[in-house]
C-alpha cells in the first residue's frame, strides 16, 4: 500500500519476481491496512441507496455486487498474479480445467478448429474430444514437435493453437518460439498450459505465448491446499479475425478476448474461485519462487542419481543428457525445469510393487505439493480411458510419475532406492 516499488520500476530498475510477488501494489480495498489480505466470505454486497445499486449493476461504479461477478478476495489474488506474470490482464477461476474450458468457450465456435498435441492432460483431452467436439469444434491433433505439421494444419477456420509447456507424463517440450513465428504470420493465437513451469522458470511473453492457462492447484497453491486456475492474457494477440471477438468494441487496457471472458463467459458458466481459496492461493504464491528453486533442484539431483540403476529402464528428466528435449529445455526454461520426472520400469507389476514399498513419498495424484508424490498414471489418471485413447495419448503402463517436494533430498533418494530393491 505505501511502498514505492512502482516508482523504482519507473526509474527502470528491474525488480525480480520474488520481490514483486511479495511487495507489488495490489490491494485497493483493504481499509484497515492489514498486511495479510482479509477474506471476503460474502455472497453479495449491499448498498446505501437505490441509485448507487443501479450504478454498480450497470458498471458505472466499481462497487461489488455479487461474488459470481466479482469479489475483493478474488480480485486481490488476480492482481498478485498480474504482478507475478507481468501480463496485461488475469482472471482467477475455480480450477485448471475451469481455466481451459472457459478459454475455449470464449474463442471457439461451431465450424472452427483447434490445433493441438494429442499428448494432453487427461481431462483436457476429454474436454476437446468429448465435450467441445459435440458443439461442432474440430480438434486437429498434430505432433507439436514437428513445425511443418503445425503449419500444414492451419486454415482460415483455425481459432487457436494449444499445447502444454511440458507434456505430462511424456515429458515432451515444444519449441514455443519457433511455433510462435509460424502462428504470428497466420494470425493464430498461441494458448499454452504452463502448469508445469511457473514464471520463475519461463519468460512466457518473450517466447510468444499469447494466453496462458494454469492450474494454480499445483505450484501456486503450494501445500496442495485448494483448487484454482488462472487465465493470463499478455495482450499480444489481435483477435479481430475471430468471428465472435472481432465485432466486439475494443476496450482500453483489455483485449477483446478478456472482455468477452469477463463480461459473458465467466458470469454465465459460473466457474469462479471461492474467496477462501483465493486467500490460500495468495499465501502459496508468496513462497512460489523459493519452493520452485528447491523442488526443481532436488528433482534433478535425485534423477541424476538414478540414471545407472539396474531396476530402471529409463529416467526421464529434461536436464539429463539422455533426454531428447534437453537442448530446447535448456534454451526455453530458466534454471532446473521443474519438480516432475518419470521412471520407466520393466513392467506394470514392478511399478505397483515400487509404489507399495514407498515409505516417505506419498501414493497420490496431484503435482507440486510440498510433499513428494508418486503415481502410476496408466492405471489411475488414465484408468478409465479406452485402449485406443491411451495409445493416442501415448500413455505407457510401465511408467511412474514423481513430483519432488520440500523434504531432504537424500531421504527421498533412499526411499526410492529402497523401493527399487523390493520390486523383484
Ligand atoms: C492438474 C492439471 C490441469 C487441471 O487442473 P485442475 O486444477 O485439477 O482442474 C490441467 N493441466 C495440467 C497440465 C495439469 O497438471
Amino acid at each position: 500500500m505505501f511502498q514505492n516499488m512502482n516508482k523504482m520500476e519507473k526509474e527502470n530498475k528491474k525488480i525480480a519476481l520474488e520481490t514483486r510477488i511479495l511487495n507489488g501494489k495490489v490491494n485497493d480495498y483493504n481499509a484497515e491496512f492489514a498486511m495479510s489480505s482479509p477474506v471476503y466470505r460474502s455472497a453479495s454486497f449491499e448498498f446505501t441507496d437505490a441509485e448507487s445499486m443501479a450504478a454498480a449493476f450497470q458498471n458505472r461504479s466499481k462497487q461489488y455486487t455479487y461474488t459470481r461477478l466479482a469479489n475483493p478476495s478474488i480480485a486481490d489474488f488476480e492482481k498478485k498474479l498480474k504482478v507475478a506474470s507481468e501480463a496485461e490482464s488475469v482472471v482467477a477461476v475455480s480450477s485448471g480445467m475451469s481455466a481451459i474450458s472457459q478459454t475455449f468457450f470464449t474463442i471457439a465456435y461451431s465450424g472452427c478448429n483447434i490445433i493441438s498435441s494429442a499428448h494432453l492432460f487427461g481431462n483436457t483431452f476429454s474436454f476437446f474430444t468429448s465435450t467441445l467436439s459435440k458443439y461442432g469444434v474440430e480438434i486437429r491433433f498434430v505432433d507439436t514437435t514437428n513445425i511443418e505439421e503445425i503449419r500444414n494444419a492451419i486454415d482460415d477456420k483455425t481459432c487457436a493453437f494449444f499445447a502444454e509447456v511440458i507434456t505430462n507424463p511424456h515429458m515432451e517440450v515444444v519449441d514455443l518460439k519457433s511455433i510462435s513465428e509460424v502462428l504470428t504470420k497466420k494470425n493464430i493465437p498461441m494458448i499454452i498450459d504452463t502448469t508445469l513451469i511457473p514464471w520463475c522458470g519461463i519468460n512466457s511473453r518473450d517466447l510468444g505465448i499469447d494466453v496462458e492457462v494454469v492450474s494454480t492447484s499445483k505450484y501456486i497453491s503450494g501445500g496442495g491446499t485448494s483448487l484454482g486456475g488462472a487465465i493470463i492474457d499478455y495482450g499480444t494477440h489481435d483477435w479481430k479475425s475471430n468471428p465472435h471477438l472481432g465485432p466486439l468494441l475494443k476496450q482500453k487496457g483489455i483485449s477483446r478476448f478478456m472482455f468477452k471472458l469477463k463480461a459473458e463467459i465467466i458470469p454465465n458458466v459460473g466457474g469462479i474461485l471461492a474467496p477462501d481459496n483465493a486467500y490460500l492461493q495468495s499465501l502459496g504464491l508468496e513462497t512460489l519462487a523459493l519452493r520452485y528453486e528447491k523442488m526443481s533442484y532436488s528433482a534433478f539431483w535425485i534423477a541424476s542419481k538414478l540414471e545407472d540403476n539396474k531396476f530402471i529402464e529409463t529416467v526421464n528428466h529434461l536436464k539429463l543428457e539422455s533426454s531428447k528435449y534437453k537442448e530446447i529445455a535448456d534454451k526455453q526454461f530458466i534454471g532446473y525445469p521443474g519438480a516432475m520426472f518419470t521412471l520407466s520400469l520393466k513392467s506394470k507389476e514392478k511399478c505397483f510393487k515400487f509404489l507399495d514399498h514407498l515409505k516417505i513419498i506419498r501414493r497420490t495424484t496431484n503435482l507440486f505439493d510440498n510433499k513428494s508424490l508418486a503415481i502410476h498414471p496408466e492405471s489411475t489418471i488414465y484408468g478409465c480411458c479406452s485402449f485406443e485413447d491411451k495409445n493416442k495419448m501415448g500413455i505407457k503402463d510401465n511408467l511412474i510419475r514423481l513430483s519432488i517436494g520440500l523434504e531432504n533430498k537424500e531421504d527421498l533418494l533412499s526411499d526410492i532406492l529402497n523401493s527399487l530393491e523390493n520390486i523383484d
